[in-house]
């Protein structure tokens, strides 16, 4: 159920009943030169979408916070970014207020890189607001099953472009006006096959060094059909977690 939708009433009467609100956290940012300035913010408002249409009952979907922490792309022309500190405090009072009103699990549905060190932090202040918040980074947290799809990673690289293709077919494209059919300007694809040896790194070079043309990774090997494959991935593997979240399942076994 989309939060933006509701009446402050209906809220109040839904917010017994429905545990989780899930955030969309994304980033309006360089993606190389052939995806567009919002793929972090179209792809996890998709997998809201995805989880709307399968579960929607079950949880609320908050608005999105559009803009994120991109110092690295800062350079490449449209990228807008947000200091940390805003973005720990926006987080934490975003993820309180819902816990106020009577949320006890917070999701946030983050797009982007950037934005985890501040979402980290801004988890802890919800808990001791008395929330339980979890973030969900699709690219990181289900790395080994997205390598099952897409043979590499990277920013705007495979598994971030295919995902984007794959928007286009599922009209994600139009919500927004897009210009023309698909949102990926295929001659403009490119391949660097370069990650920092160790991370956090940081310096006045690592733009030039890890992201030439505001990518990384190999987005000529990205396809609509890879695409189509990590949503109904992300599908599975977030109603898992959601799930286990709701039912307080915190912990694995240390193998
Ligand atoms: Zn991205």
């Amino acid at each position: 159920m989309y939060a933006i939708n509701l009446t402050s009433k209906r809220y109040a009467a839904l917010s017994g009943k429905i545990d989780t609100v899930i955030v969309p956290t994304g980033s309006f940012e360089a993606h190389g030169m052939h995806c567009p300035l919002g793929t972090d913010i179209l792809i996890p408002e998709r997998m809201c979408r995805d989880l709307e249409a399968a579960a929607g009952g079950d949880f609320l979907i908050a608005p999105t916070v559009n803009y994120g922490y991109t110092p690295t792309l800062a350079g490449f022309p449209g990228t807008v970014t947000i200091p940390a500190e805003t973005l720990i405090s926006l987080y934490a009072e975003i993820g309180s207020c819902f816990a106020r009103w009577g949320a006890k699990n917070i999701v946030f549905m983050n797009g982007h890189g950037g934005n985890i060190a501040a979402l980290t932090l801004a988890c802890d202040k919800i808990a001791t607001a008395g929330g339980t918040a979890m973030v969900i980074s699709w690219w990181a947290t289900y790395s080994a099953e997205i390598l099952k799809i897409c043979g590499t990673q990277g920013h705007a690289g495979e598994d971030e472009t295919s995902a984007v293709l794959a928007l286009d077919i599922a009209g994600a494209a139009g919500a927004y006006g897009a210009e023309s059919g698909s949102l990926v300007d295929d001659a403009a694809r490119n391949v660097h096959m370069r990650k920092v040896f160790c991370a956090p790194l940081s310096g006045p070079t690592q733009t030039a060094a890890r992201y030439p043309e505001a990518m990384n990774g190999d987005a000529t090997a990205a396809t609509r059909e890879k695409g189509e494959k990590l949503y109904a991935m992300l599908l599975e593997k977030n109603l898992e977690y959601i799930g286990r979240l709701r039912r307080g399942e915190y912990t694995d076994p240390i193998a």
